[in-house]
């Protein structure tokens, strides 16, 4: 899917002059380890948010989008970008974030489509910051790297959208292209690209379970580890090594539970980095379950459903691993199955929880 040019002539008056796109994304492994200042392993979806500018000679920008708030351009000018608490606020964000970093920009006529599922945890909002920023970066030859053009998307989700998210999201959607992964130090922000095996063809479903107070879980688990980390005399959990679970093990119930799943989760995603550049699907695939059982058992962010998900695709014979993606109390799993099988796995393991847990999931890859 593309934009379709005479749907902006029809909008505008015009055809587009910049036709630019970034991907949704999945987190692989490194799970709650980036606010403990570890490593996260996530990779690009097939599904794209596009974007489509003509550029203008005044100050006003216009912008509709195909999925969201219908087909009256939201309008405002260059400068008197204002929150609205509704999606033009991830537009207004970068052309306010551009602006006051001292890129010189102009007014635009802008159309958004996107295939990324929206608010289903692949990251629609980064897919939407990223595609806007590298439009405005390509109608006026910004000199500005991904990695910059990628701060500068979060720095727009944080302080003018208001979400306070961290940067994996937009790093990934910025620097990594189809079929690679991004190997992220959360504390540094060195990185590696790291090209996946044609081994591997991924499967997201989505459970149907949606936790009302994942918010206020996640506060919880932040502050877990800020207490554990503090009471072992590091910064952060990071800090620690496998010689250190032991100590951890010793403060007060759950801390240790808590400090073992990040410790061992940040060893996971160097051994899965290793794993894959050597293409051993195997080893990856156990490393997806040890991840899933610590996020259950240790981190305790499962749901009995997200487990369910987890031990129907286990069953099926084209998979080498499977466990949660993403902050927990329901939501996804990510499932690597072998090429060429990912409909038909992703296919059973839906209709055998669907008949099971008594929910509807959805399959978000492959595409529908
Ligand atoms: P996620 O990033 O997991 O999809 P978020 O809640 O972070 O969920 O971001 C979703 C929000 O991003 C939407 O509610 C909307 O405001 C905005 N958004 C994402 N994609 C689009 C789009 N194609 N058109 C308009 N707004 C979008
Ligand atoms: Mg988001």
């Amino acid at each position: 899917m593309t934009i379709d040019p005479s749907r902006f002539e029809a909008l505008y008056g015009r055809r587009p002059e910049v036709r630019v796109s970034a991907p949704g994304r999945v987190n692989l492994i490194g799970e709650h380890t980036d606010y403990n200042e570890g490593f996260v392993l996530p990779t690009v979806i097939p599904q794209r948010t596009h974007v489509a500018l003509a550029p203008r000679d005044d100050r006003q920008v216009r912008v509709v989008s195909g999925q969201v708030g219908g087909d009256a351009p939201f309008e405002y000018r260059l400068g008197g970008e204002r929150p609205r608490h509704d999606w033009t606020d991830y537009v207004q964000g970068v052309t306010r974030v551009l602006a006051g970093e001292g890129f010189a920009i102009a007014g635009a006529d802008l159309l958004v489509e996107s295939t990324v599922p929206v608010g289903s945890g692949l990251s629609s909002s980064a897919a939407l910051l990223v595609a806007t920023a590298r439009a405005f970066r390509e109608a006026h030859a910004l000199p500005l790297g991904d990695v910059a053009l990628a701060r500068l998307a979060q720095r727009a989700e944080t302080d003018f959208v208001g979400a306070p998210v961290g940067i994996m999201d937009q790093m990934v959607c910025s620097l990594a292209s189809d079929r690679e992964a991004l190997f992220l130090d959360a504390r540094t922000l060195d990185y590696r690209l790291i090209t996946l095996p044609p081994e591997v063809e991924l499967v997201v479903i989505n459970s149907g379970v949606a936790h009302q107070h994942s918010s206020g879980d996640y506060r919880t688990r932040r502050a877990e580890c800020e207490r554990a980390a503090a009471a072992l005399g590091v910064a952060a959990l990071r800090d620690l090594g496998a010689d250190d679970v032991p100590r951890a093990m010793a403060l007060p119930e759950p801390l240790g539970r808590r400090a073992r799943h990040v410790v061992t989760e940040d060893d996971r995603v160097l051994e899965a980095v290793a794993a894959i550049e050597r293409g051993d699907l195997v080893e990856l695939g156990r490393l997806f379950y040890a991840s899933h059982v610590s996020m259950r058992d240790d981190y305790e962010v499962s749901v009995p459903e997200i487990d369910l998900l987890v031990e129907l695709a286990r069953s099926e014979p084209g998979v080498h691993g499977a466990r949660l993606t993403g902050g927990g109390f329901g939501g996804s799993v990510v499932i690597l199955a072998r090429p060429g099988e990912g409909r038909r796995v992703a296919g059973r393991v839906k209709s055998a929880y669907d008949r099971q847990s008594g929910r509807a999931a959805t399959v978000l890859v492959p595409e529908p």
